[in-house]
């Protein structure tokens, strides 16, 4: 029986995505919602919609037996759960599947696995990915740590096996500072994420970041749908991606995807995923997987026509790929921007009323929103509020399009980020795809230097 009705487990931006994709199937839609979301466009929009529990995320989004009684209340007989949130909690989708709900997602022993992320290189290397140089596991003494820093050289990092955006990571200049930081790693590790398990990884000096887009029929069938460069981060979080990335070429793409969607296909993936490579001399390195959908899933649909979040769907009711390896085309190039309440200065959340909104439109224009003049932005979330995704037929076109759609983008009441993204626009190394995961912050570090009046 085809699924009738879905549970979207998510807010914001996501939500409508989801939304959106399950209208186009004919396929109805339950949001779940905390007491500070009741007026949300995901609300608003969708045929049925329960609360699930006060603002704090812990308390609602987060909260399982809510969002299980919401799916059994209102007849769901599927969940969705976005991006972030519970999208990566293996329990989670295992009791959605306890429950005869249909999960779509990843298989939740796959989802474990690669939320580890000591279990998760493991697993990469066994199936032929590259690896980042370091430990084989997590570092059980200081004096193993010391033996295998000295092996890949210094800088090495010390990750959070539990880690997660961006966060419990430690840069070790020096054998001097190795004890210190890696204690330090292991109690911000404890703390955040309850797990003081911590690996080893060459710190590489100036990579990109480059990830692969793949789909998986849990039954052995695998894709990849090409790549995507999300190098301009501040904080190791996100700012701008783009696809197809400005330094692969057609042969990388062709050899990479083929070994990831290989790798996926021996695992019997099913489902969406994403798997994350540092790339640096030619060369990748597999640093994660993410099982769920992607932020940034809107730039693959822009230069493939494939609808990330119907394929997901179909994959969940047992069909299989909708699209073969060979029959992919790449066509033209799409940028995101994301657009967060935030000032675009000092980055400081800037929640509350949007007194006006008006979007961008016209040819290859695409706004992925919930916002409304009349909206008010809660504090209580991520602050990503916008995302604005442009194609053109080749980059050059694809920036004058972006560049044209931020002039016409007005949002007024909260501060944005979108004056940022018109600065980095003009950026020549922008402009010549001349950049890597340090870029963004030395050039804000720049920026916000007093500048020399030359008096
Ligand atoms: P998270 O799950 O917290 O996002 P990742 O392993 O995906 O952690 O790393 C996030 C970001 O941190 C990467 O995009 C990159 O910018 C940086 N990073 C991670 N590993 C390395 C490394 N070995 N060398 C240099 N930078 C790294």
């Amino acid at each position: 029986m085809p699924i009738q009705k879905v549970l979207i487990a998510n807010r914001g931006e996501i939500a409508l995505r989801i939304h959106r994709a399950c209208h186009e199937m004919g396929i109805k839609t339950v949001a779940v919602h905390s007491t500070a979301d009741s007026d949300a466009m995901h609300v608003r929009l969708a045929d049925q919609a329960v609360c699930i529990g006060p603002p704090a995320a812990a308390d609602s989004y987060l909260n399982i037996p809510a969002i299980i009684s919401a799916a059994e209340i209102s007849g769901a007989d599927a969940i969705h759960p976005g991006y972030g949130f519970l999208s990566e909690n293996a329990r989670f989708a295992e009791i959605v599947e306890l429950h005869n709900i249909i999960w779509i997602g990843p298989k939740p022993e796959h989802i474990r696995t690669m939320g580890d992320k000591v279990e998760a290189k493991r697993t990469a290397a066994a199936l032929g990915l590259p690896l980042v140089p370091g430990s084989d596991g997590p570092i059980e003494s200081f004096e193993e740590a010391r033996k295998i820093a000295a092996e890949t050289g210094y800088p090495v990092l010390i990750k959070a096996a539990s880690g997660g955006g961006g966060r419990g990571m430690k840069v070790v200049p020096d054998e001097s500072q190795l004890e210190t930081l890696i204690q330090q790693a292991k109690s911000e590790a404890k703390s955040a994420f309850g797990d003081d398990t911590v690996y080893m990884e060459k710190y590489l000096a100036d990579p990109r970041h480059i990830e692969f887009q793949v789909f998986g029929d849990g039954n052995g069938e695998a894709i990849h749908v090409g790549e995507r460069d999300c190098s301009l981060q501040r904080r190791h979080q996100k700012v701008l991606e783009e696809a197809p990335s400005p330094v692969i070429s057609h042969a990388q793409r062709e050899e990479m995807g083929m070994i990831v969607a290989k790798a996926m296909a021996d695992m019997s993936y099913r489902g969406a995923g994403t798997v994350e490579f540092l790339y640096e001399d030619g060369q990748f390195y597999f640093i994660e997987m993410n099982t769920r959908l992607q932020v940034e899933h809107p730039v693959t649909e822009a230069i493939t026509g494939i609808d990330l979040v119907r394929e997901q769907i179909r994959i969940a009711s047992g069909l299989p790929l909708s699209v073969k390896q060979a029959d992919i085309e790449f066509r033209g190039h799409a940028i995101e921007c994301r657009i967060n309440a935030e000032d675009p200065q000092s980055f400081a959340p800037s929640p509350g009323l949007v007194t006006g909104f008006h979007a961008p439109g016209g040819m290859h224009v695409r706004v992925d929103s919930g916002l409304y003049a009349g909206y008010r932005v809660p504090p209580y979330y991520d602050s990503m509020i916008a995302k604005l995704i442009v194609y053109g037929r080749d980059r050059e076109g694809c920036i004058r399009r972006l560049k044209r759609a931020l002039e016409e983008f007005v949002i007024t009441g909260v501060k944005t980020t979108i004056p940022l993204h018109q600065k980095l626009l003009d950026q020549p190394d922008f402009i010549a795809g001349d950049y890597t995961i340090k870029w963004l912050e030395n050039w804000l570090a720049k920026e916000a230097a007093p500048k020399d009046s030359g008096e």
